[in-house]
């Protein structure tokens, strides 16, 4: 997939999964830019940490 910020990158994606969230971090190789989608809705990193923090009580 392109990059829809630079559209000359690459995109990578990484899984991961917290507690019952399917995680997903995609990374742009050229600009950088990151994206993170919880069970397929894009989501803040701050959004994230909460899911991770939550895990962890
Ligand atoms: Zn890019």
């Amino acid at each position: 997939m392109n990059c829809p910020n630079c559209h000359q990158g690459t995109t990578v994606e990484i899984n991961l999964r917290i507690s019952t969230h399917l995680v997903t971090l995609r990374s742009c190789s050229m600009c950088e830019t990151r994206w993170w989608k919880a069970d397929d809705n894009y989501v803040e990193v701050g959004e994230v940490l909460q899911l991770a923090t939550a895990m962890r009580r």
